[in-house]
């Protein structure tokens, strides 16, 4: 392949939807449309023997057969096997990304011609194990993965590129941002400097398990007290009834972000009613959910040394930021309008492209137009005795929230004189 024609391809395999974008000939990055000519592609895949569907079809199959299909598998990510067993087969979490990838591959394909370098964005909260089986998924998918970069920072670096940031006669200006990126099934708070074309962050915290997915959860539970109030019996109880309304529930979230109420046909048990919720109620009902996203906002601001005040502006990324509350939350904790100015949804993808594109261009020889520094989102040590407990602990090499790459020295005694050999346990996290 002529390396002058390799486009700079970014993905963001999100829980619930993944996105590619491209940068285009003038290096701007632009949001490439799946065969059924739609932005995003639902990450869902349908196992049907030999026939494997992802997508819209997939999505439609959590319907009708939900015992084929897989979704969420993002949320399984670095776990041995899927949570759910499909077809009485157990795949591991990134055979499902790959088929995700790979549909995404094709599709892309049909537009720009034969490609395999990608840049693929992961949580920044993901650990290394989940890390490696994202970038597994993509060499399974027939990628060269370029890079495996953070959601919010490939966000920052849309917002940068959105605002001119990256362009060299303004590298003097330093910005401070939030990026709160809540998506389908992570959620994820990064604290970052945008210093012209560096992009450092500060610190980042976040929860792998809070996403969109859990408000569609309470939306579920909520239709499904009113229903047995009036029917005595649980939709929940039947898979496919209950893979309705889920999908309804998806649905009815969404209007409930543009309007004060939706309503949600639910059938069971030769019953039928139609659900009505009231923003408030559905509010109410996730109230902690937020909650839980504005303690780890306050927590990786702390991490990183500022107060409010010292923030120029806090950006929403991930679908899920559309919810009224959430930006009700963030104006009230932060004492300013969040930004909005790159699509929710799109920033993440469009990112990630910027970044390939940089790499593209660095092994080419061309000087680099943005630099990223990073931090690690997990503490890293190694397994050692206490000396005081004589117990088994991890002692922690390089905290979290240190900026990378680093070099650490720490000594260690051996078990007793003259050993000839050791076993050097690296683990990862805070957990002593
Ligand atoms: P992402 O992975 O960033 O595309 O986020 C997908 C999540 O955003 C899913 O949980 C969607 O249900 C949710 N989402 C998308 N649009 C809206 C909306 N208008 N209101 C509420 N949630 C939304």
């Amino acid at each position: 392949m002529n390396t002058e024609a390799t486009p700079a391809v970014g993905i963001d395999l999100g829980t619930t939807f993944s996105m590619l974008a491209r940068l285009d000939d003038k290096g701007r990055p632009i949001t490439l449309v799946n065969a059924e000519g739609e932005r995003s592609t639902p990450s869902v895949v349908r196992f049907d023997n030999e026939d494997v569907v992802v997508g819209r079809e997939a999505l439609k199959a959590m319907a009708t057969e939900p015992v084929k299909v897989a979704d969420c598998s993002k949320r399984d990510m670095g776990n041995r096997v899927y949570h759910k067993v499909i077809n009485g087969k157990q795949y591991p979490p990134e055979v499902i990304g790959a088929f995700i990838l790979n549909k995404l591959r094709l599709d892309a394909t049909a537009q720009t011609g034969p490609f395999t370098k990608v840049v693929i964005t992961v949580p920044a909260y993901f650990d290394e194990v989940r890390r490696k089986a994202t970038q597994d998924a993509g060499y399974m998918a027939g990628f060269e993965v370029l890079d495996i970069i953070n959601e919010p920072t490939s966000a920052a670096i849309a917002f940068g590129f959105h605002h001119g940031f990256t362009s060299e006669e303004k590298t003097d200006r330093s910005h401070r941002v939030m990026v709160y990126d809540l998506g389908g099934g992570t959620f994820d708070v990064t604290v970052m400097e945008i210093r012209g074309s560096n992009y450092i962050t500060l610190a980042t915290d976040g929860d792998v398990q809070l996403g969109g997915y859990d408000w569609d959860q309470r939306l579920v539970d909520l239709v499904a007290d009113a229903f047995i109030r009036q029917h005595f019996s649980d939709p929940r109880e039947d898979p496919v009834t209950a893979g309705r309304l889920w999908r309804e529930c998806e649905d009815a979230k969404r209007t409930l972000s543009t309007r004060p109420k939706a309503s949600v046909p639910c059938d069971y048990h030769g019953f039928s009613s139609r659900i009505e919720i009231q923003r408030e109620q559905f509010e109410e009902a996730t109230q902690d959910l937020l909650d839980r996203t504005r303690f780890t906002m306050t927590q990786a601001l702390k991490a990183a040394g500022l107060q409010w005040t010292d923030l120029d502006r806090v950006l929403l990324t991930g679908g899920s930021t559309r919810m009224p509350m959430v930006r009700a939350m963030v104006r009230q904790i932060a004492g300013k309008e969040p930004d909005t100015s790159v699509a929710a949804d799109e920033a993440v993808a469009h990112g990630a492209a910027l970044r390939a594109g940089l790499l593209i261009d660095k092994s080419r020889g061309k000087a680099p137009a943005f630099q990223i520094r990073n931090v690690n989102s997990h503490s890293l040590g190694v397994v050692g005795i206490d000396p005081s407990t004589k117990r088994r602990r991890n002692g922690i090499l390089i905290p979290r929230n240190t900026p990378i790459p680093v070099t650490t020295k720490r000594n260690f005694k051996t078990h007793k004189p003259n050993q000839r050999s050791i076993l050097v346990e690296v683990v990862e996290g805070e957990n002593p």
